[in-house]
């Protein structure tokens, strides 16, 4: 699968800026460097990680474009282990498209998405989670995701994986042997002892995949839906949890935008918001689809955050919503409007909820947080809250612990799918070949982690995703 191909592409985002990059991997980057820029009337020098100030010219016009500053990274010191020529010009669009117009028009190939990181793989200088998080660092959003990225990017899933492949390897290695010596009579490793191994390798897996909830939520956020009556400052709410003015406040009920899909972020955790509109929409149609469509997006988000106004007795509409997010997993109540005289307490929200479809025992389970969205009091602590009732167990300074992605957390299930057949096969007495078929399924699995034995298709979809220039 690796190319002969020199390949080209802008690696800076699209628009103007200080500075463009007109990035080349391939053997034949530096003569295609040298086609296009030029030092006075020498010939370009490129020593090994240095950069040098030189002069783009039109290879058409013979004009000067531009000054450019070219950095060589030899072959096995670069970031795809090939022969790399950054050319920085200056960030004009139309520049930095002529500059690579013209290494194509040297010979140079256009990059696919993810082309450059693909090579560093495809070279064997990372491995694909490597590769993955370089992909995640680059979308990150909170700094927090960055952190989480980088720890990945210096193979921190690989070494999280490690010991249990080893566990494995370990495992196949004495079944294997015992095979050897079948004909001797020699039981190397009893069934008993052999179910043991097995169990305590899906006891680790499923470790693992508990991570995930976590992982995924940093990964990808938080969706948080909020409900409530008309008025009861669900937008004020809302934007008290961006720091920023998106949805509209209006005074009069049932009169606010729809709560549009923005981002926030608490503790580095991006904060998703689900679009609820449709719950407020008129109370006869219950069974309308705008209806069934925001509790199909409350049911899917991570929790619910139901706001009640604290200034005004809690009504029968309180009650209804209840009602219609008690099933719906995880909640929060926010009473808002706390810098007014407060007409109920924490224990009426308890008992209205209790009363409406949601048995004693979940009653302690949801936190109760008064707020003022107006005042911008108690905002701090319903973050808190926010955090704590979506991931109970959150602890993300072991943020690196964490699975965060979905491909990842899918292979270890099917590790452990091959496994429990291990350990079912094992149970029944099969021979050993048999359950070696199995247990080498779940080495697999895990080796696809990492890329060992990733297929083209799956590489072609992980690195469809990068951007061009990546
Ligand atoms: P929504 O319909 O639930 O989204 O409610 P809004 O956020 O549009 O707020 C409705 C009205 O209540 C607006 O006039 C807000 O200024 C006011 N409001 C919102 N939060 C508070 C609060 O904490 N205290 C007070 N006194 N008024 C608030």
């Amino acid at each position: 699968m690796i190319s002969e191909d020199t390949i080209a592409a802008i690696s800076t985002p699209p628009g103007r800026g200080g500075i463009g990059i007109v990035r080349l991997s391939g053997e034949r980057a530096v003569e295609i460097a040298r086609g296009l820029i030029h030092s006075g009337d020498h010939p370009l020098k490129l020593e090994p990680q240095r950069a040098v100030l030189a002069e783009f010219i039109d290879p058409d016009k013979g004009v000067v474009l531009d000054q450019v500053v070219c950095t060589y990274f030899r072959k096995h010191h670069s970031y795809t282990a090939e022969d790399v020529v950054e050319l920085a010009c200056h960030g004009s669009p139309v520049v930095v498209a002529r500059l690579l117009e013209c290494c194509l028009g040297k010979g140079a190939r256009a990059a696919e998405p993810g082309e450059f990181t693909m090579r560093a793989f495809l070279n064997g200088r990372i491995d694909l989670t490597q590769a993955e998080a370089v992909r995640d660092l680059i979308e990150s959003r909170t700094l927090f995701q960055a952190r989480v990225a980088a720890q990945q990017m210096e193979g921190s899933v690989a070494l999280r994986i490690q010991p249990y492949k080893q566990k494995l390897v370990d495992l196949i290695a004495l079944l294997e042997a015992g095979i050897d010596f079948a004909e001797d009579d020699v039981s190397v490793l009893g069934w008993e002892e052999i179910g043991n191994h097995i169990d305590a390798s899906v006891k680790d897996l499923e470790g693992l995949c508990e991570g995930f909830t976590v992982g995924r939520l940093i990964h990808e956020g938080l969706s948080l839906a909020i409900v409530g009556r008309p008025n009861v400052g669900k937008s004020s709410l809302f934007n008290r949890l961006l720091n920023q003015d998106r949805a509209i406040v209006t005074a009069s009920p049932g009169t606010t935008r729809d709560l549009v899909a923005e981002s926030a972020e608490i503790e580095g955790v991006p904060l998703r918001f689900v679009d609820t509109a449709g719950i407020r929409t008129a109370r006869e149609e219950v069974e309308s689809i705008g209806v069934q469509k925001s509790l199909g997006a409350i049911a899917d988000s991570d929790l619910t955050l139901v706001v009640l106004d604290g200034s005004e007795a809690l009504t029968s509409e309180d009650g209804e919503l209840f009602q219609k997010v008690a099933p719906l997993g995880r909640m929060l109540v926010a009473v808002n409007k706390a810098d007014l005289p407060e007409k109920f307490g924490e224990s009426e929200v308890r008992e209205l909820w209790s009363a409406n479809g949601a048995g004693p025992e979940s009653r302690k389970a949801f936190s109760v947080v008064r707020t003022s969205a107006l005042k911008g009091r108690g905002i701090e602590d319903l973050k808190k809250q926010i955090l704590s009732t979506a991931v109970p167990l959150l602890e993300l300074e072991g943020a690196d612990q964490f699975i965060t992605n979905l491909r990842h957390q899918q292979l270890i299930r099917d590790s452990l799918d091959a496994l429990r057949k291990a350990r079912a096969a094992a149970g029944r007495k099969i021979p050993h070949e048999m359950v070696l078929i199995d247990l080498y399924n779940a080495l697999h699995a895990l080796d696809g982690i990492t890329g060992q034995t990733a297929t083209e298709d799956i590489l072609g979809l992980i690195f469809g995703r990068f951007c061009i220039g990546k």
